[in-house]
């Protein structure tokens, strides 16, 4: 049957088009989520690797749909940026955080940044920068610790409008995070065109780590890179005691990851701020 041409036709029509279902349902079910408050954010430390201090959190955005069951942001997201509702959520995260980080700082809680991933599509809407300024000005959270994880494809058109965008951040003190780095692009220009202060190695670069020293050799030639033009390097996904010790050696600044905790819940994300750190 495998080899029956119209079967595996009707099959993968079958599968396209449950799958276009879903999208549908899930852009639908998407649209006044924000207002009827069915999002959350649950936090993760960024620890440094020679003092063990957390100098960062990382806010995640959760969906809790009332019906239709789990829902995780690596497939609502895009349907997000696709049907433009990501414009109003990312603000509604950027709030959200911005609002947690201030409480935490007042309850002499200690961390340095507050990061939010942003998506290209946000970036690209006009009066994003003014928007991020003013969200952290409502909270009384100060703009320099805050910090914006882009992806690499947010980076690689140069446009006067985001060149604006950026400006605005970067005299306010907002830094920038290039995320997943080494999954995309190989042209690493835009790193010399845009602030970037910091990169994010993706988890799937380190994955042989411990197995090949060929991964090691080029996660490290990496980190050196990052280092080379002036950006702090951490790596994100670490699970084990082993990655964090050949990481350790390889001179990366900072890691992120399930080794030290998963996303928290805020009231966990503080109790790991007194107690947990490692
Ligand atoms: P990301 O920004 O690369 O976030 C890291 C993802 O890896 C998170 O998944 C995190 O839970 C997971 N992770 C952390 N430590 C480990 C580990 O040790 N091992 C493994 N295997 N995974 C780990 P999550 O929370 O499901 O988020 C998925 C993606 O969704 C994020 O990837 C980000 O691209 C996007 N996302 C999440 N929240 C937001 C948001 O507020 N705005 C936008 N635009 N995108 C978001
Ligand atoms: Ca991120
Ligand atoms: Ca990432
Ligand atoms: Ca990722």
């Amino acid at each position: 049957a495998r080899h029956d041409g119209r079967g595996n036709h009707a099959f993968y029509t079958r599968e396209a088009l449950q799958q276009a279902r879903r999208r549908l349902k899930i852009q639908h079910a998407l649209r006044g989520a924000v207002d009827r408050d069915e999002f959350s954010v649950v936090y993760q430390p960024l620890v440094h690797v020679d003092s063990g201090i957390a100098p960062g959190i990382e806010a995640l955005l959760r969906w809790h749909r009332p019906a239709g069951g789990h829902c995780g942001p690596a497939e609502f997201i895009p349907i997000a940026e696709d049907c433009g509702e990501i414009v109003r959520l990312g603000d509604w995260v950027i709030a959200e955080a911005c609002r947690q980080a201030a409480a935490w700082d007042e309850a002499g809680l200690r961390f340095g940044r507050m990061s939010v991933n942003v998506s290209a599509v946000q970036l690209r809407d006009r009066g994003f920068a003014e928007r991020v300024i003013a969200r952290c000005r409502q909270a009384g959270w100060p703009a320099h610790r805050l910090e914006l994880e882009l992806t690499e494809s947010a980076l690689v058109r140069d446009t006067e409008l985001l060149r604006d965008c950026f400006d605005t951040l970067q005299s306010h003190g907002v830094s920038l995070a290039v995320d997943d780095f080494g999954t995309g692009f190989s042209n690493l220009h835009y790193l010399n065109r845009f602030p970037v202060s910091r990169l994010k190695i993706d988890r799937s670069l380190i994955l042989d780590i411990q197995r090949s020293a060929e991964s090691g050799d080029l996660t490290r030639a990496i980190i050196q890179l990052g280092q080379a033009m002036r950006m702090q390097v951490v790596v994100e996904g670490v699970e084990t005691a082993i990655e964090e010790q050949l990481l350790r050696e390889h001179g990366c600044d900072e890691i992120q990851g399930y080794l030290y905790t998963r996303p928290l819940p805020p009231r966990e994300m503080a109790q790991w701020l007194r107690s947990g750190v490692p």
